[in-house]
């Protein structure tokens, strides 16, 4: 062979042999890629898969990814989440297990609405006291699921006025059948807006506190002092009787015995004074439960004028001077002779604690939306620290000038009652020294 041939056969024995070389590169190579993307691929769908379970709540196992760097990281970060929010997830349902068990046995009733007033939530409770079915009721409209106007009221008033109402609720023994409750009951309610971080309304919550039992022992109170007063009226009015006889008779002048027949009398007196006063009291507190039978829409001058006609004698005897200022068309809903009786008794104590030559002004105004009977006076007026329970029975700032001046401690308490027996309040301003006025606050009617 010649040496260009021999060349030549070598020359091509080395072409091939590097263009095998290169095939099982390529050949290797291609298996390389291959495992990785397989490895990428189970990587991937065991990232997919992982990924499902937590977003299906299953936060119990974790990704095990053993792939490419990137992958395994991305399944730890993965796993790191999934473990926060199993931490928190868990917070959470404890927090509302704790309320749940929390709401559940409290006594008194919760009950939340929303925004359009269907039933969002409420407590064994409230379901017991509203004859409902806790999750039949949720989201039923509230007003359709509990049929109560004093209800429905207390939820309207809230909205409209967007504060906090407190109202009262009767519900009868049929209203409230499948519950336990075998008789009449009492409910107090309480409301509160429910608002958002922005401060959004987004419904309402009421508190439900069943005070039925309260009730009765107020009425077993009220009808106990009416029995009792009504039971010592007569023996009173008897001694009172006996002992004036007592001082007229003949023979009788002996002065020890005309003091302690004197004692006697003017103790009857008091006493006739107080059962007089707890009747009244007991007669205003059973009107006012019921709602009160004779009112009717009334000027308050009349009343003004009655009073003054009333306390005239007596004024007249102290030498105080009574003014009167009243808009002849200031009107209210009342009783015209109970409120002429709460009137004669702030005119009476003004009269009683004042001094000769002041004067007593009797006013009346309507003042945001309430029509305000007030008297003030010029006399020795009441320290402040007295003033929280000056409507209260029987308290008095000075027992021993009370008794002294014939007050029996209820003068201020039946004007209490009596303005509340009108939906209205009281109030008194006073300054030791300078003087007092004490106000009757009364819803205000339309001035004709
Ligand atoms: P009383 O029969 O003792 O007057 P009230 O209930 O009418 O009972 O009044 C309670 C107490 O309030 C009185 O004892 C008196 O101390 C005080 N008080 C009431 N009205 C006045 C007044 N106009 N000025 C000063 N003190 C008063």
């Amino acid at each position: 062979m010649r040496p260009t041939e021999l060349y030549s056969v070598l020359a091509h024995q080395d072409a091939s042999a590097g263009i095998v070389a290169v095939l099982i590169g390529a050949a290797i190579f291609a298996a390389v890629m291959l495992i990785i993307l397989v490895l990428i691929s189970r990587s991937i769908r065991e990232l997919r898969r992982g990924a499902e379970r937590f977003a299906g709540g299953d936060l119990s196992q974790r990704i095990a990814v053993k792939g490419p760097l990137q992958l395994a990281d991305l399944a730890e970060s993965l796993n790191i989440m999934a473990g926060q929010l199993a931490d928190r997830l868990s917070t959470v349902i404890r927090q509302r297990n704790e309320l749940g068990v929390i709401h559940g046995s409290m006594a008194e009733g919760v009950l939340a609405i929303d925004h359009e007033q269907n039933i969002l939530s409420l407590n064994r409770a409230a379901s017991v006291m509203l004859s409902l079915d806790a999750t039949d009721a949720i989201g039923r409209s509230v007003y359709e699921a509990v049929r109560n106007a004093e209800f429905h009221q207390v939820i309207q008033q809230t909205l409209d006025q967007g504060t906090a109402v407190a109202g009262e609720m009767a519900l009868n023994a049929q209203e409230n059948s499948e519950s336990n409750a075998s008789s009449d009951r009492t409910i107090q309610l309480q409301s509160a807006l429910l608002r958002d971080d922005d401060g959004q309304r987004i419904g309402l919550v009421l508190v439900l506190h069943d005070v039925t039992q309260l009730r009765r022992l107020e009425s077993v109170r009220q009808d106990f002092v009416g029995n009792v007063s009504h039971e010592v009226k007569t023996p009173v009015s008897a001694i009172k009787a006996a002992v004036e006889t007592l001082i007229d008779l003949p023979g009788s002048d002996d002065p020890d015995t005309q003091r302690f027949l004197q004692i006697i009398s003017r103790q009857s007196d008091r006493l006739a004074a107080i059962v007089d006063d707890l009747l009244s009291l007991t007669r205003i507190e059973q009107a006012g439960d019921g709602g009160l039978k004779d009112m009717e829409s009334a000027a308050l001058w009349t009343v003004i004028a009655a009073a003054n006609e009333t306390c005239q004698a007596g004024a007249n005897a102290k030498q105080i001077h009574i003014q009167t200022e009243c808009d002849r068309d200031v009107r209210a809903q009342i009783s015209a002779q109970l409120l002429t009786q709460a009137v004669v008794n702030l005119i009476d104590n003004a009269l009683k604690y004042s001094d000769p030559g002041t004067s007593v002004l009797m006013h009346c105004e309507v003042l945001d939306g309430e029509a305000v009977v007030s008297v003030t006076d010029q006399g020795r007026g009441i320290e402040p620290k007295h003033l929280p329970r000056l409507f209260e029975r029987f308290y008095r700032t000075d027992k021993a000038r009370s008794r002294e001046l014939g007050g029996t401690g209820l003068g201020l308490s039946i004007v209490k009652h009596v303005a509340e027996a009108h939906g209205g309040r009281v109030s008194v301003d006073s300054t030791p020294g300078v003087g007092s006025t004490f106000r009757i606050h009364l819803p205000a009617g339309s001035s004709s």
